[in-house]
């Protein structure tokens, strides 16, 4: 088999080439990243060994390389090149549709053209929008994005559906809640929380910090996705959670404990507009269905995912010296 893996210099993306060209020997596997601010090739050191593994440096929206690839005898595609930040998807919307939305369309005109057997489209809880106090999201909730992100990410999964309506494409959707581990970028929740606390500098909490995330152990995602590829029935989608609703200002918490710092560390500021106060997630199709479980509980994953931040600093050190940390200043100057 041979599986052609977009975004896979990302933070999950990584994570999955690295467990499925470990995993799988015999299957050959190509990763085409644009290398954006969000990928980073030092997060494939341990794939870059291995001879079923090759990565091209590309971007989806070229059509052209994307069909020079995929005609090379590519069974399936899993999509995960995206913009994937929702504050960036705030001051910057344009660029979220270009790679979101044209992007894979793209990438479902090369899969139809080619009769690739599967087409795998990684997209998130953010789609279905906000929940109250209580309830989950299923498969069949309505879609109802309130950031550009989540938009241009829910246009995407209509284009996926309507690609197995119209044309048959074998395709399936995950839509999966907050992921979290290892080479996470440091713009998000927990590596910058992580980060900041061993620094001695400020945690900037959104609003009231008690906006809900259903957080999932990265590897348990990548899991579920293998699962998706070799069993998901065609046309499905499937949501991946792992049962594990914190309050941001629970996981800050958490974190200064077990690096032991004070909570005085911690800042309220303005929260984001059109912030989303709870995602929770209903993973039981995925669980039934395909046999899925976590092996991960927050507790053990925030521990390993602490250690590793702890071992890696070179990797984020090198991130937060260079173009992130104008960024960083910048989206917290003025709140
Ligand atoms: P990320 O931002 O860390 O990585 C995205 C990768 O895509 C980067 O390597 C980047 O270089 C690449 N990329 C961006 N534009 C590209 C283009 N035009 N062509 C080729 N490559 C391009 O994102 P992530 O957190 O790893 O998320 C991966 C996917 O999973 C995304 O589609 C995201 O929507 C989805 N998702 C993420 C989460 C989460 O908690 N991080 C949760 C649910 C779903």
């Amino acid at each position: 088999m041979k599986i052609l893996i977009t975004g896979g210099a990302g933070f999950i993306g990584s994570n999955f080439v690295n467990y499925m060209v470990e995993k799988y020997p015999d299957y050959q596997f190509v990763n085409l990243d644009a290398l954006t601010y969000a990928g980073n090739l030092e997060n494939l050191q341990k794939s870059e060994e291995k001879p079923n593994y090759r990565f091209v440096k590309g971007d989806i929206t070229d059509r052209e390389l994307v069909d020079s690839l995929v005609a090379d005898g590519v069974d399936v595609i899993v999509n995960f090149a995206a913009e994937s930040h929702v504050d960036r998807s705030i001051t910057e919307p344009d660029i979220f549709v270009k790679t979101n939305i044209m992007g894979t369309q793209v990438l479902l005109d090369v899969a139809k053209k080619h009769n690739i057997k599967k087409y795998v489209q990684v997209s998130t809880d953010e789609v279905y929008g906000t929940l109250g106090e209580t309830g989950y999201f299923t498969e069949e909730t309505s879609l109802a994005p309130n950031s550009p992100y989540s938009a241009s990410k829910a246009g995407a999964d209509l284009l996926v559906r309507a690609y197995h309506e119209t044309y048959g494409l074998p395709v399936n959707i995950t839509r999966c809640s907050n992921n979290y581990g290892p080479y996470h970028f440091p713009e998000k929740l927990i590596p910058l929380m992580i980060i900041n606390a061993l620094k001695g500098k400020e945690l900037p909490v959104y609003g009231d910090g008690l906006n809900v995330r259903d957080w999932l152990y990265v590897e348990d995602h990548c899991a579920a996705i293998d699962l998706v590829i070799h069993k998901g029935k065609a046309g499905e989608v499937y949501n991946v959670g792992g049962n594990n609703e914190r309050t941001n200002i629970e996981i800050v918490k958490r974190i200064l404990k077990e690096l032991g710092k004070s909570e005085d560390l911690i800042r309220f500021v303005q929260d984001r507009p059109g912030h989303d106060r709870r995602y929770a997630i209903d993973a039981t199709k995925i669980r039934t269905e395909l046999g899925w479980e976590p092996k991960y509980t927050f507790k053990t994953g925030i521990v390993k995912t602490i250690q590793w931040y702890l071992e890696n600093q070179k990797w984020w050190e090198r991130i937060i010296s260079g173009d992130y940390q104008k960024y960083y200043e910048q989206q917290y100057k003025n709140r």
